[in-house]
């Protein structure tokens, strides 16, 4: 009997359930990967996400050939087309069983939810797996029987109800016996989308080996430091696997079980690094199980309900400036600049993009959710929009509305020698690191070793009230 494994976010022959009960219950299987150009277009999925997972297909194909495994890659253009499309393959390929691993989005859900009812009709079985989370979502609930809207109450739970089995990858399955089809891909596979981001290759090389020598090398070194580190963006103090993550060429149970072994099987006591980045890959967790538990945050609304209303300001010409890097914060500008240059943004910055972007310009997040998706290598609905809607305050576990980043101290604080925004804003490099992070000085009078760089957009005071009588107006 053969079995058709449908590949999704989860580019990767280790622990793969899905992958790994399938050869352990067909006689041989298949394995399939649908293109959804139409709907990745509708999610702003970025080209530089697209290249990179189509770089990572190309080397899922590669390991699975290993296997005896071929794939089949098939466009179906979108979620609607998916059913019809793999049951025809399903047909034409003589496949009696349907396997996946489930993603946790509203419209993944009811895409997967059509496919197992058409196959289903057809008296196919699919048989339907957990992998992208430690717990499945909507398994953890506090007293009450609610989702945990906080996030430390529910790393603690999570810490007390987590089990050594749950963290134990999956083995790669056993090769199968050759089979007479082969890999059928659009030739160009590998030319669909052409990144807008320099070096993504270099940085994050395609493939389950690369990922896992990145983690390996992180766990080995960097980590050590990580709960100093981590939030100066002019260290690689990160572990940087998040393309991986998102891609699933490394899956959170690798990160969370090698990182739990280096620590002796402990999480939240012992080596410091260790602890604060497995507090980090709880991040990930919690905003997962949010996408689950409140469906509005997938589309486009807010956690909190009552702040739909915030008077948001249309200002084109100021988001033009955030997005060009030229607010005339350097910090901001570097930040930006990091974004659309390599697809990547540290997280310290993401934090102080996204609130200067929500507060400081008083501008919907929702536009800033949009252009990081659409440059994001490691664009991830849930982690995007758990981040965005934490810094603008309309979120679950938000920073409280009157919490507002001053983005000159938050640099002088985290680029302190301004190293950073030397590397990005190169107007600016000839400044002495107590002038790089206000170049033009405290009146905004334009300096005259600076002439190329932008007097600032906006006064962090004045933007502070602003945005202060915005959220106190939702009271009233
Ligand atoms: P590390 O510090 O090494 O952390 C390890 C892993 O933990 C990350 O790879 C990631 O998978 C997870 N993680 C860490 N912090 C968070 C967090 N706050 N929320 C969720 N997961 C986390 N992360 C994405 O993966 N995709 C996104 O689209 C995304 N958008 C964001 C937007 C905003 C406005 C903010 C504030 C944060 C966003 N993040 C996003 C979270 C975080 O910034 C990145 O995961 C992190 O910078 C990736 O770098 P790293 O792999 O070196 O992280």
């Amino acid at each position: 009997n053969s079995g058709l494994v449908w590949f999704r976010s989860d580019l990767r022959v280790q622990d793969n359930p899905a992958l790994y009960h399938a050869s352990q219950q067909c006689s041989q299987v298949i394995g399939v990967y649908l293109l959804f150009p139409g709907q990745w277009k509708i999610q702003y999925d970025s080209n530089n996400k697209l290249y990179f997972w189509m770089q990572n297909l190309k080397a899922l194909e590669n390991e699975l050939s290993k296997l005896n495994i071929p794939l089949i890659v098939a466009s179906a253009e979108s979620f609607s087309n998916a059913p019809a499309t793999l049951l025809e393959l399903s047909g034409k390929h003589h496949c009696q069983s349907l396997w996946l691993n489930d993603e946790y989005g509203v419209y993944e859900q009811q895409r997967d939810d059509d496919t197992e009812r058409l196959f289903r009709h057809q008296s196919i079985p699919c048989h339907r797996y957990h992998q992208q989370t430690l717990f499945i979502p909507g398994t953890l609930r506090n007293k009450q029987g609610d989702y945990f809207k906080v996030f430390t109450p529910f790393k603690k739970y999570l810490f007390q109800q987590i089990t050594p089995e749950q963290t134990q990858p999956l083995p790669a399955p056993v090769q199968q016996a050759p089979l007479s089809i082969k890999h059928i891909n659009p030739e160009s596979l590998e030319q669909l989308y052409k990144p807008t981001a320099s070096h993504i290759d270099d940085h994050w090389p395609a493939g389950e080996a690369a990922a896992q020598n990145s983690l390996d090398s992180f766990l080995a070194g960097t980590i050590e430091e990580y709960h100093n580190q981590r939030d100066y963006p002019s260290i690689a103090g990160t572990s940087s696997l998040s393309p991986w993550l998102a891609a699933g060429t490394l899956s959170i149970r690798q990160c969370f079980h090698q990182a739990l072994q280096a620590n002796h099987g402990e999480m939240d006591t012992g080596n410091k690094g260790i602890t604060t980045w497995i507090s980090e890959l709880i991040w990930r967790e919690f905003y997962k199980h949010i996408l689950f538990g409140f469906p509005r945050v997938s589309m486009h609304r807010a956690f909190k309900p009552e702040t739909e209303q915030l008077q948001w300001q249309t200002n084109p010409s100021a988001l033009k400036a955030w997005q060009e890097g030229r607010t005339g914060f350097p910090i901001v500008d570097a930040a930006m600049r990091q974004l659309t240059t390599t697809g990547w943004m540290h997280n310290r910055l993401r934090m102080i993009t996204a609130m200067f972007l929500s507060k400081n310009l008083l501008i919907d997040w929702r536009l800033g959710e949009q252009f990081f998706m659409e440059h994001l290598i490691d664009g991830d609905l849930a982690a995007n929009n758990g981040g965005w809607q934490w810094s603008a305050s309309t979120g679950t576990d938000a920073a409280p509305y009157f919490r507002m980043f001053n983005p000159t101290s938050q640099s002088e604080k985290f680029d302190a020698s301004g190293e950073f925004i030397r590397q990005w804003v190169p107007e600016l490099a000839n400044l002495d690191s107590k002038r790089i992070h206000t170049p033009h000085g405290d009146n905004r009078q334009m300096s005259l070793d600076c002439p190329d760089y932008p007097l600032p957009i906006v006064d962090h005071k004045a933007s502070r009230q602003r945005v202060m009588d915005a959220f106190q107006a939702l009271k009233s």
